[in-house]
């Protein structure tokens, strides 16, 4: 079979008999669901500066707009499903002793798929707190209201519980993510231009402590040089027959 011809004995055996799996995901695993990633030609960024969307200062400037945006975004994760990627991922946990996913995504398409075990490292779309005390914000959101709501303890703005340029990552989701890196024998890097740090960091981590890194991609990234195996393919093709393969591998 032609992808066991690509993977190559090596990191077949690991495949097979590996304990510690890990997987970092990015925009492309929720391409073939139809919600755009961010560095593609076509993708959201393209129509849009990421600063003027995707910060605090922007949000300060222009709460409507932002919040719009949000609440578009809102909308296209609602209307999309999940892909086979996501369901194959939900899969590989159930099959491998330890698992862990860990994403940059903000969909909860992962979640809707059955994953357990995810680590968001840049926060969700579902989610709203304060911007000016922190309080989460769990009320009703009216999706055709065009700005904001107000932070019942303080009179704040309201926004999207998604990490923004140049705010930190969530310590304990990146902490978590970083021991899983450390510690896995298998590391998959799927449909992420692995070019936004600190998460593109970790498939270093794990390659730098020895563990066999397999890219599910169609396009070449900085980490291709150094992944022992690269499947050029959508991770929607790729990734139920990775799984399937990983499945009659460890029953052999
Ligand atoms: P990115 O846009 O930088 O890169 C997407 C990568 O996916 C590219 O390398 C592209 O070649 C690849 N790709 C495209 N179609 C694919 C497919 N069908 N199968 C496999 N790979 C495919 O995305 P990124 O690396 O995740 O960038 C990080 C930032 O974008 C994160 O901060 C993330 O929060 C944000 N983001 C999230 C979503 C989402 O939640 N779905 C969407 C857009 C952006
Ligand atoms: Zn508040």
């Amino acid at each position: 079979m032609e992808l066991e011809k690509l993977l190559g004995e090596h990191v077949q055996e690991r495949l097979a008999t590996a304990e510690r799996f890990a997987a970092l995901t990015g925009a492309g695993v929720s391409a073939e669901s139809g919600v755009a990633t961010f560095r593609d030609p076509n993708g959201l960024w393209a129509q849009f500066r990421p600063e003027e969307l995707a910060s605090m200062q922007g949000f300060l400037a222009n709460p409507e707009r932002v919040w719009q945006w949000y609440q578009y975004r809102r909308h296209v994760i609602e209307s999309v499903r999940p892909n086979p990627a996501h369901f194959a991922l939900a899969q590989l946990e159930t099959l491998v002793p330890d698992w862990t996913l860990i994403t940059q995504n903000v969909d909860r398409l992962h979640h809707r798929a059955g994953s357990r075990r995810v680590l968001e490292l840049h926060g969700n779309l579902e989610e709203n707190h304060c911007s000016r005390c922190g309080t989460p914000y769990r009320q009703e959101i009216d999706a055709d209201a065009p700005a904001p709501p107000r932070c019942p303890a303080c009179g704040g703005l309201i926004r999207p519980s998604v990490v923004w340029f140049g705010e930190m990552l969530p310590a304990d989701v990146l902490a978590d993510a970083e021991r899983a890196a450390h510690r896995a024998e298998v590391f998959f890097v799927i449909g992420t231009s692995a070019e936004v740090y600190p998460a593109a960091a970790l498939p270093l981590m794990a390659w730098e402590r020895g563990a066999t890194l397999i890219e599910i991609n169609p396009t070449a990234t900085h980490l291709s040089t150094i992944v022992h195996a690269a499947i050029r393919q959508p991770a929607g093709v790729a990734m139920p027959a990775l799984v399937e393969l990983i499945a009659a591998l460890r029953q052999r």
